[in-house]
């Protein structure tokens, strides 16, 4: 498997043709599957903000006031009140803020990003980025997943993660198959797409690098099972049902 770099890709900016600055940049082959910053599907979707498009309501400002003395830094409530409108539920409002998207996902402030972001405060996640990347693998003819950094817990550090995909599915299940001693795969359901968005983020860099759209050649699903389920449901989410009667502190 390879995995390179879209070259020369501009600064993206609202209204622009995603797909088709892509296309005119690379030769995709059967097979390929591309990777996408959210941040750029982003841009192109209008979804850069600024703090003064989110006036803070009560509660942001309790959350932000909370933060501010937790952290000694100061916390701007329009942010907290960005997190807030983006979020279909916080998970933990301190010492940091844990959301869960509109749209399934899991992660610190909603996603929301304030580098890379030229002449905006704020870039919001992509609304919806399975339907981002159905538009632009319809556009393009070959898978395509959107990613983002993102943190996770137990381990330090950050890495890319599906937001969403299109023209494949996002696991492998691997149950009922055997492993080489003939025993049978009881729960192992691979996350394929998060894997080659981990390994397209170390390509596409975190920087400065200009470097948002990865092909894959090479990779080959295989005779499995697919899955199309990544974000775990309420009911289904211990982690999340345990923290959200936890509080810091206490
Ligand atoms: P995120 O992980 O989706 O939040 O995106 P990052 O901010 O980490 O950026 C990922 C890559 O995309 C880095 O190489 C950035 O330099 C690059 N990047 C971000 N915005 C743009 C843009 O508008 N145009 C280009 N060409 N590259 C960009
Ligand atoms: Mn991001
Ligand atoms: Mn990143």
């Amino acid at each position: 498997m390879e995995l390179f770099a879209v070259p020369d890709l501009p600064e993206i900016r609202a209204g622009d043709d995603l797909a088709a600055l892509i296309a005119e940049r690379a030769d995709f082959e059967a097979g390929d599957v591309l990777c996408v910053a959210s941040t750029v599907v982003s841009k192109a979707e209008g979804r850069a903000a600024d703090l003064a498009d989110f006036p803070a309501s009560d509660r942001a400002e309790a959350i932000a006031a909370r933060l501010a003395e937790l952290t000694g830094e100061e916390k701007d409530p329009r942010f907290a009140q960005a997190v807030l409108e983006e979020s279909e539920e916080l998970v933990i409002e301190a010492p940091f803020i844990l959301a869960v998207t509109r749209f399934g996902h899991t992660t610190v402030n909603a996603g929301i990003d304030r580098s890379n972001v030229p002449g905006h405060d704020l870039l919001l996640l992509p609304e919806n980025p399975g339907a981002s990347a159905e538009r632009l693998s319809e556009a393009l003819g070959i898978p395509v997943i959107v990613t983002d950094t993102s943190g996770r817990p137990f381990r330090h550090g950050q890495r890319g993660v599906a937001l969403g995909w299109a023209g494949m599915p996002a696991s492998r299940d691997w149950r009922g198959e055997h492993d080489r001693d003939g025993r049978e795969l009881g729960v192992t359901v691979q996350s394929v797409v998060d894997e080659l968005a981990g390994a397209a983020n170390l390509v596409a860099g975190e920087g400065d690098g200009g470097t948002p759209a990865v092909v894959v050649r090479g990779f080959e699903f295989g005779d499995h099972e697919g899955s199309n389920e990544l974000f775990r449901s309420e009911e289904d989410d211990l982690v999340r049902q345990a923290l959200r009667a936890w509080e810091f502190g206490e």
